[in-house]
């Protein structure tokens, strides 16, 4: 009893003492409830927000902040499920693999992270580097870096010649035989290895590339690259790390595969059937449509020697159908997880998939949904994604109201992470 109160008495006096902010909006998206509310108040104490309340309150205290965003529509910190936080976009980037070191690739991860930040973006699972990613998302965790909450992949899975095969396209002596340690499989006793090695790294979810790229230098960008039982392993392993799966998938065989085997979500997703559409739904596998990335590619694939002769055909052919692809199965019902592939091309503009989703029939709210709640949902993170109290004080503003524009997106004005104010202009 006597500790009991004595640790009443703590938790009452750091409410007191310790500063609160006051958040005033103008607007505030509810994206659980998919509403618009008018007038709202949240406050904000350490990194957690402690109430949200009807009206305009002003603090008690004279040590408490008030932030001034009347004028706003302010809504929780938007998650992106699908970029590379370690490169980004380059006519050179294909030799940067020779010339780089993993502290090169790490300092100018900094910069990535921060632009991702100050656009709004306050959560981001990253789907593939050298393991840089990982430790960025620990010196962001510990406060050396400004960046999103990340949740790393460390190093993608492939098979040999897979579209994440660290060594395709090199000179055989460079080769060498890649094994699970880096990332390539083949056979279920590596699958399963890979996997606990990725735990070892301490990456917090596992990404497969279930067929073909885009980006590799190898011929074909769709075909299946794993079979149904290495899937398998690997998702059945992932889930005794308490890890969920992504796969990259553009072919439809491998995308079948995938779900069969149990993966959490399919990236980009570009020749999928109606069947399979059906098997996402039956499943409860989430699409991440990365239509900014399709996009992007094909406007590189135009320029003469932005990329290697082999990727220019499969960029001109695969880049301009997911935007069609991700229409048909938002209106078929299969669930949708924003992500864009940021870093295939320039960190930083994220939010112009919004526009791209309500382009073709997803109505403004859904969108901003799908980058918040639904992300949360597959993030299995109930702190993120909503205004809510007890949730990360992970806050952001725009001008206008994005049920209406959502283009305002694309041009945030405030973003608050964990409770610190990063932008507010
Ligand atoms: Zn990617």
């Amino acid at each position: 009893m006597k500790y009991f109160s004595i640790i009443l008495l703590l938790f009452f006096t750091s409410f007191i003492f310790s500063q609160n902010t006051y958040i005033h909006c103008g607007k505030l998206i509810d994206t659980k409830k998919g509403k618009v509310l008018s007038n709202q108040t949240i406050v904000v104490t350490g990194n957690k927000i402690t109430a949200v309340e009807k009206g305009f309150k002003n603090p008690n205290s004279d040590k408490d902040i008030v932030i001034n965003l009347k004028n706003k529509t302010v809504l929780p910190g938007l998650i992106d499920m699908h970029i590379h936080i370690e490169h980004e976009s380059n006519p050179n980037i294909y030799l940067e693999r020779f010339t780089l070191n993993d502290v090169d690739a790490a300092f100018q991860s900094t910069v990535f992270a921060k632009r991702t930040l100050l656009a709004g973006f306050t959560t981001v699972r990253d789907l593939g580097g050298s393991g840089v990613n990982t430790a960025l998302r620990n010196a962001i965790n510990k406060g050396y870096v400004d960046g999103p909450r990340i949740y790393s992949a460390g190093k993608a899975l492939a098979t040999t010649g897979g579209h994440a095969d660290p060594t395709n396209g090199m000179r055989k002596d460079l080769m060498g035989d890649p094994g699970p340690k880096e990332g390539v499989v083949n056979g279920i006793s590596d699958a399963r290895k890979a996997v606990r090695q990725r735990y070892k790294n301490g990456a917090d979810l596992i990404k497969i590339t279930a067929t073909g790229g885009v980006l590799s230098v190898a011929k074909n960008g769709q075909n299946p690259q794993f079979t149904i039982e290495e899937i398998k392993t690997i998702c059945e392993t992932a889930k005794d790390y308490d890890m969920h799966v992504a796969a990259h998938a553009h072919g439809d065989e491998g995308m079948q595969r995938a779900i069969l085997g149990g993966v959490k979500t399919i990236e980009h997703g570009t020749l999928m059937s109606e069947k399979t559409m059906e098997m996402m739904i039956e499943n409860d596998v989430y699409y991440v449509p990365t239509i900014t990335a399709g996009k992007e590619v094909t406007d590189k694939a135009k320029i003469k020697g932005y990329y290697p002769e082999i990727i220019v055909p499969k960029a001109l052919n695969i880049g301009p159908k997911i935007q069609g692809t991700f229409a048909k199965a938002y209106k078929k019902g299969v669930k949708i997880a924003f992500g864009t592939d940021a870093g295939v091309y320039p960190h930083g503009v994220n939010a112009k998939e919004f526009y791209y989703m309500v382009e073709v029939g997803m109505p403004e709210m859904e969108a901003i949904q799908t980058a918040t709640v639904n992300n949360a949902t597959v993030l299995k993170n109930k702190r993120i994604g909503q205004i809510a109290v007890g949730n990360y004080a992970d806050i952001i503003a725009v001008n206008d109201d994005p049920t209406k524009n959502i283009k305002t997106l694309e041009n945030v004005v405030f973003v608050m992470k964990d409770g610190k104010v990063y932008k507010n202009k």
